[in-house]
């Protein structure tokens, strides 16, 4: 029996704990956090990343180590790695960890991406500024996840009080575009090189944490998704990755005659915008991100039928409504409800776009997230 370790041991850690037992897996996680939702389905060491007593506790016994939470420290899956096999490779966190070093990242890949400055200063902000143009938002370079760092500057007068904000840690202006959509790839990558990818999503965000996803992407051409995937093999062969990594990218209207995809940001992990394919797939992110690590096959990524993803933000509504439904799937995660934690989240599943648009409006209406 294969044990894996798996640093961080929120919601991700335990789908994949959830995606493993059927195959005879057993986990061993290491968080931080005083609450952690894998715990209650295995094993949890609680200490610092960094912590090297903890670390040494962690490893005896680990077949090998995957990661849920891409601001692990590299330093730490690079001292892993001399003990025990890790994927994704380190170098994935590397590159994932900062903003301005993901989009040079992408752009040494062939990727697009928004035009964008490094902002080190208050004097280099107004020069960013005067480079990239206004519209644009301001970001942190690091640490910045569900649209917290980040502060839109449309005037020249939202300077002083953005830098008053986010200044003092290195930050990245980025113009501020007008996409036509949101959407990621999630892709799929064995240790023998192997690639697959599932339909690209449509998510939508409200303020800055992803609410809905469709899968596939209403109106999804194959021309769209062979350019996602271009840009998906460019990314996973130069990381030699191995394991689910989830790509964000803006898709820009056609008119405009540039590149239809802007790549955003990448997760070296699985994603939130991935869970629809619990049910909505033949094998789930979990499970394929499972195989992928340990060699196995990697499992089809078909759609069985339509999808959709609603996050279930900071309360959960009561549960018997939403049960009685056919075609509708909860999930909640075991943490406590917070004001702006995601707690779980509801798939819906049709066979067709339209059955699936008709509940999709029920399930939203009793989730309070019309
Ligand atoms: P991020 O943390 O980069 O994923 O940003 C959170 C959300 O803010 C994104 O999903 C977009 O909806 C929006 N956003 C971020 N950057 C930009 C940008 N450069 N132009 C337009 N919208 C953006």
């Amino acid at each position: 029996m294969k044990t894996i370790g798996i640093l961080g041991a929120g919601q991700l850690g335990r789908m994949l704990a959830l995606a493993g037992y059927p195959l005879g897996l057993r986990f061993r996680f290491l968080d931080p956090a005083a609450e952690a939702p894998a715990e209650q389905l295995a094993d949890r060491l609680t200490g610092a990343y960094e912590d090297l007593v903890c670390l040494q506790q962690f490893t005896p016994g680990l077949d090998l180590v995957t990661y849920e939470f891409e601001n692990v420290p590299v330093t730490t899956a690079r001292y892993l790695a001399q003990r025990v096999p890790v994927y994704p490779p380190p170098a994935a966190l590397e590159a994932a960890q900062d903003r301005v070093v993901e989009k040079q990242f992408f752009h040494q890949a062939g990727l697009s991406t928004v035009p964008f400055a490094e902002v080190n200063s208050r004097p280099e902000l107004t020069t960013a500024v005067q480079q990239i143009g206004l519209p644009a938002i301001l970001k942190t370079r690091r640490h910045g996840y569900d649209g917290k760092g980040q502060v839109v500057l449309r005037t020249v007068e939202d300077l002083p009080q953005a830098w008053t904000v986010l200044g003092g840690v290195p930050l990245i202006l980025e113009a501020m575009v007008s996409f036509e959509r949101e959407v990621s790839l999630l892709a799929v990558r064995g240790r023998e090189g192997t690639i697959a990818f599932y339909p690209l999503v449509q998510n939508q965000h409200r303020e800055g944490m992803l609410r809905l996803s469709l899968a596939p992407a209403p109106g999804l051409t194959a021309d769209l998704q062979q350019e996602a995937e271009e840009c998906g093999r460019r990314v996973l062969s130069a990381l030699d990755y191995v394991g689910v990594l989830a790509i964000e990218f803006f898709q820009m209207p056609a008119a405009q005659g540039g590149p239809r995809l802007l790549a955003n940001e990448m997760a070296p992990r699985v994603h939130n915008s991935g869970h629809w394919t619990i049910e909505g797939a033949e094998t789930s992110q979990f499970e394929n991100h499972l195989r992928a690590v340990l060699g196995l096959p990697l499992g089809s990524t078909a759609c069985l039928g339509c999808a959709a993803m609603i996050n279930l933000i900071g309360t959960i509504p009561p549960l018997a409504p939403l049960l009685s439904l056919p075609d509708v799937h909860v999930h909640l995660y075991g943490k406590s409800p917070r004001p702006g934690r995601k707690l779980g989240h509801v798939t819906v599943r049709t066979p067709d776009a339209a059955t699936l648009l008709a509940r999709l409006t029920v399930v939203q209406r009793l989730v309070h997230d019309e």
